[in-house]
């Protein structure tokens, strides 16, 4: 095992399961209908899981496509040997043109202004932006309002997509619920109302997107010819927690782990941690773990969530500290385990993070992506742990 490792796996750490993610990917393309592309997205950080080491692995699987938040994480695929089609999801600035035309960046339109100074300034450059025109169905986010009675968008897109500084090689929509299908209906109503208007006005798009995750899953006629694939590439199903999605068996991709710091005892009445919030009812044996906020542990899961040492569930007792937090493990020491420093507690793991995203009243994105760079990935793949920055 590297130096790197040894002193990332003393502490704390996420295990990145690059099988898991192929496994994964298999399933994924699996379920698109014919010849849709596979588009993966790898913004922020890869939800937590190393954007670099999980973009690659994509590539190696065949991924169509990435997507990507900014222009800054489209350059930094691309200067670490991602060479297949990047997506910028994002809104960028038109001023950033020839970064986006240096390094191949696909560009999100999303506004007739910026579309007419994206274009100026790549023609300035000699280049062409290749650009997918995002339309607003209903997410009331970014993109060309639609609207099927005024065609103001449908005139403004045909217009943009002759402007000579831009290549209009995509389109797409994104849902804002896509557990909820009547309102997922009318999204996908609208998004064929425009392809079928712009198509009247002469305007075709080599690929046309709508599904994230939830959407490929629920609506196989919405996939058209890309899904976007985020979470369920790193093995959750759903955004609702608890619900147990279609059972595709798709396996997590991250876990992560601390090595126990110290395991004290400490007597019934004492206070743990910050604030005094926990008051300890009886005599306990209280492990000490080396994980903190400020390595994306969710302080408001302070005397709510669980972690699991020997496999066990032990509840997190007093309140999250920066880099420290505190679990009780007196129940395992009481079956006749002995619980000691230098053993292992699972932090997240599939079931945690589901536990943990409802206790904090949140979703499994942002539990996940919320794992900081502090925490080192150590990523799995052939069953063989590598360290990768
Ligand atoms: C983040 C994002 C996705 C991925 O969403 P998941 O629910 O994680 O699959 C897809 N499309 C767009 C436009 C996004 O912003």
């Amino acid at each position: 095992m590297s130096e790197i490792s040894k002193i990332a796996m003393s502490r704390t750490w996420a295990e990145i399961d690059l099988d898991a993610l192929e496994h994964n990917v298999k399933i994924l393309r699996g379920l698109l209908r014919n010849g849709a592309k596979f588009l993966g997205v790898c913004k922020a950080n890869a939800y937590g899981h190393g954007m670099l080491a999980v973009a690659r692995k994509l590539q190696e699987c065949g991924a169509d496509m990435l997507a990507v938040a900014s222009v800054a994480e489209g350059i930094e695929l691309r200067e670490n040997g991602v060479t297949i089609p990047i997506l910028c999801l994002g809104q960028s600035d038109p001023e950033l043109a020839e970064l986006i035309c240096k390094y191949g960046i696909t560009q999100a339109v999303e506004d007739f202004e910026n579309a007419k100074l994206l274009s100026q300034r790549a023609i300035e450059i000699n280049r062409k932006v290749k650009i997918h025109v995002k339309i607003d169905t209903g997410m009331g986010r970014i993109g060309f309002f639609w609207d099927k009675h005024d065609h103001k968008a449908a005139t403004e897109i045909a217009e943009l997509c002759k402007l000579p500084g831009l290549d209009a090689e995509g389109i797409f929509t994104h849902f804002a619920d896509a557990d909820e299908p009547h309102y997922t209906e009318s999204q996908i109503e609208k998004f064929n109302d425009a392809l079928e208007t712009l198509s009247k006005l002469g305007v075709t798009f080599r690929i046309s997107h709508a599904a994230a995750s939830v959407g490929v899953l629920k609506y196989p006629h919405a996939h058209f010819n890309m899904g976007r694939f985020g979470l369920v590439l790193y093995g959750y199903e759903s955004t609702e927690n608890g619900n147990e999605g279609s059972n595709l068996g798709l396996r997590p991709v991250m876990t992560v782990k601390s090595r126990i710091s110290a395991v004290r005892k400490l007597p019934a009445n004492y206070t743990v941690s910050y604030g005094r919030t926990c008051k300890l009812s009886r005599d306990s044996l209280i492990a000490v773990l080396p994980i903190g906020y400020a390595d994306g542990f969710p302080r408001i899961l302070s005397n709510k969530a669980n972690v699991k040492i020997h496999g066990k569930i032990c509840p997190i007792v007093g309140r999250v500290c920066m880099d420290m937090m505190m679990a009780d493990v007196t129940d395992i020491a009481n079956s006749g385990e002995s619980v000691k420093a230098g053993d292992i507690a699972v932090i997240f793991d599939e079931e945690l993070v589901k536990d943990d995203a409802r206790k904090a009243n949140s979703i499994i994105h942002e539990i996940l992506s919320q794992v900081l760079p502090r925490v080192t990935r150590v990523y799995v793949e052939n069953t063989n742990l590598r360290f990768k920055a």
